[in-house]
């Protein structure tokens, strides 16, 4: 058995491209598909469903008014000039049956009021003047106008919202518009967080000579919570072989996924590659990705396994653009995300290989075209270049110098839209 010192770290010679390493992540955990569960609509926010939803009835039910005004006959309307209609009642959105509009007479209408029976029109109360009981009507609607069919908005049995979709706040709304009050979505992925470093201590306590505070307890634990992700536990590690063994072994036979950071990389204390061969295994390690290159995915006893380096933006950015995929893969979300291209604000001498997530920010001009700006510090060890940025860069493979006006891809981050 390893302990701190007989431990050496395992020759892993084999290097992935992202798209290579996304795929093989998508791959691995469309396999691990999460059992589905019903919710209440309360709780359904950003959860992805496990069933084709169908409109079970008309919606609206009703031929209803899409205009405060008067019901009337179409063929009544005047060509030009004005007609006068007699006023004989009134129907509320809500209220019960109404008279019958006969010829000659109109009825008052509220929005959302189903129509009287014997009128197809609603002219507008801006187009009208009351005249006792009587309505002046204006030339200018059409016969037809301002009325909203029984099923307009989805038929009886249409298909309204297709399994393996996000349910975002209108398609909730579009559930409770069908009278539902639960809805089948696949159940949220069970995660254990386990941050490993001697150097960490957890905020709010002081720091000794070395020390750094657990961030990535922090941003990580957002991003696992902003993209549904339940956290069972955190554990912090010291880089000690014999700890991080327990610890792997506990988290998996815990969770579905272990997000560990840190010690992943090739450091003398960097035990997690060789303890993850050992337990169980190695799917990859190391991406050629700039930062975040010792990303290594495996599995644990039940869980996939997906060990960050360290550094605060190395997590936050193979968290993005590897880790999450993997998580919409799990939770059996069918839509893949919307390639978006920008133009560089300014030229990107890249002279290394692998590829790059630069910290950015996306505009729209007046035109309606995208410009990024990377930063032109990007130290991978800096928060503030991720806490300031609205989105990423991300630079291809290979060596070469990008000039302004070229366009690369992007991938907006939580923030750029609000
Ligand atoms: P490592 O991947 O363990 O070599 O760590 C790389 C860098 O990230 C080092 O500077 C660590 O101190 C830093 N680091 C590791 N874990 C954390 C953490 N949980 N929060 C903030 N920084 C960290
Ligand atoms: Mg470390």
């Amino acid at each position: 058995m390893a302990d701190s010192r007989s431990f050496s770290p395992i020759q892993y010679p084999s290097t992935l491209g992202v798209e290579e390493a996304r795929s093989r992540i998508v791959e691995v955990c469309s396999s691990r598909a999460l059992p589905g569960e019903e919710v209440a609509l309360e709780a359904a926010l950003g959860r992805v469903t496990t069933a084709a939803i169908v409109a079970p009835f008309d919606v609206p039910g009703f031929t209803n008014s899409a205009m405060d005004g008067f019901a009337l006959r179409g063929d009544e309307l005047p060509a030009s000039g004005e007609r006068r209609f007699r006023l004989i009642g009134e129907v509320f959105a809500g209220s019960g049956a109404a008279a019958d509009v006969v010829a000659g007479t109109c009825l008052r209408i509220t929005t959302g009021a189903p129509m009287p029976h014997g009128a197809d029109t609603v002219v507008m109360k801006e187009s009208t003047r009351v005249d006792g009981d009587h309505v002046i009507v204006e030339a200018g609607t059409r016969s037809g106008a301002n009325v909203r069919p029984a099923g307009e908005d989805y038929g009886a049995g249409d298909a309204a919202i297709a399994r393996g979709s996000v349910l975002t706040p209108a398609r909730i709304g579009v559930l409770a518009s069908f009278g539902a009050t639960r809805v089948a979505v696949s159940r949220r992925a069970r995660a254990i967080l386990l941050t490993t470093g001697d150097e960490l201590v957890a905020p709010g306590l002081p720091l000794g000579f070395g020390q750094i505070h657990d961030s990535n307890r922090s941003s990580l634990g957002a991003l696992l919570e902003q993209y549904g992700v339940a956290l069972v536990r955190h554990e912090r590690v010291r880089d000690d072989p014999r700890i991080l063994r327990e610890a792997l072994v506990r988290a998996g036979a815990d969770a579905d996924i272990v997000l560990s950071s840190g010690g992943v990389s090739a450091g003398e204390a960097d035990y997690l590659p060789a303890l993850i061969g050992e337990l169980g295994t190695i799917h990859f390690w190391k991406v050629r990705i700039k930062p975040g290159m010792p990303f290594l995915f495996g599995e644990v006893g039940n869980a996939l396994m997906f060990a960050l380096p360290g550094n605060p933006v190395s997590g936050v950015a193979i968290f993005l653009t590897l880790l999450k995929p993997g998580l919409d893969a799990m939770s059996g979300l069918s839509v893949a995300p919307r390639r978006i291209r920008a133009r560089l604000t300014h030229a990107i001498d890249k002279r290394h290989g692998r590829a790059e997530f630069q910290r950015a920010l996306l505009r729209c001009d007046d035109e309606g075209c995208l410009h990024v700006s990377a930063f032109p510090r990007q130290g991978s060890g800096m928060l503030r270049g991720v806490a300031d940025a609205d989105a990423l860069v991300m630079l291809p493979e290979g060596a070469r110098t990008f000039a302004a006006g070229d366009v690369v891809d992007v991938l907006p981050l939580a923030g750029w839209s609000r």
